[in-house]
């Protein structure tokens, strides 16, 4: 049976249908007092100086940004953190990155293969996307971080 692709949260980064060059996390942007949320703010705006007033609307957030901290899970964490317990655990590496323009910090997995010594703090790092967990019926969607190889610095300046 062919598996869907679901993303692990709805909303909080663009589909399957866009090109993987324009993968992005989406935030929400007060019209009143510009702040960006990520996960995003649907409700009202969270930051106690609003003026008030505003419409919360989706942006784009960066898709490049620097790592402001990182670690590794070398262990499986208890439930309800969902894992096969039969199943090898396999480490992995968690990246809290800092987003110049939006003035804040998102966490998230970094791509397969990436260790804490492909890491420092200031690594510039870009959006990618990933696959959380697989199951018999999904295959769940999510954001991975990757660093920016030095040639693809280059291209781009
Ligand atoms: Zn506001």
């Amino acid at each position: 049976m062919a598996r869907t692709r679901r993303p692990v949260v709805t909303g909080w980064f663009t589909d399957d249908r866009v090109p993987e060059a324009e993968f992005r996390l989406l935030g929400t942007r007060c019209t009143a007092c510009a702040s960006v949320f990520f996960p995003r703010a649907d409700d009202g705006c969270r930051n106690p100086r609003c003026p008030g007033g505003g419409e919360l609307t989706e942006v784009p957030l960066s898709p490049r940004g620097r790592v402001w901290s990182y670690t590794d899970g070398r262990y499986r964490p208890p439930a309800p953190y969902v894992s096969d317990p039969d199943a090898p655990w396999e480490p992995y590496t968690l990246v809290a990155v800092e987003l110049a323009a939006e003035a804040m910090v998102v966490l998230g997995q970094a791509a397969p293969g990436v260790t804490p010594a492909d890491l420092d703090i200031g690594t510039e790092v870009e959006l990618v996307p990933g696959v959380l967990n697989e199951d018999d019926e999904h295959i769940w969607t999510t954001w991975n971080w990757r660093p920016v190889t030095p040639r693809e610095r280059e291209e781009r300046s």
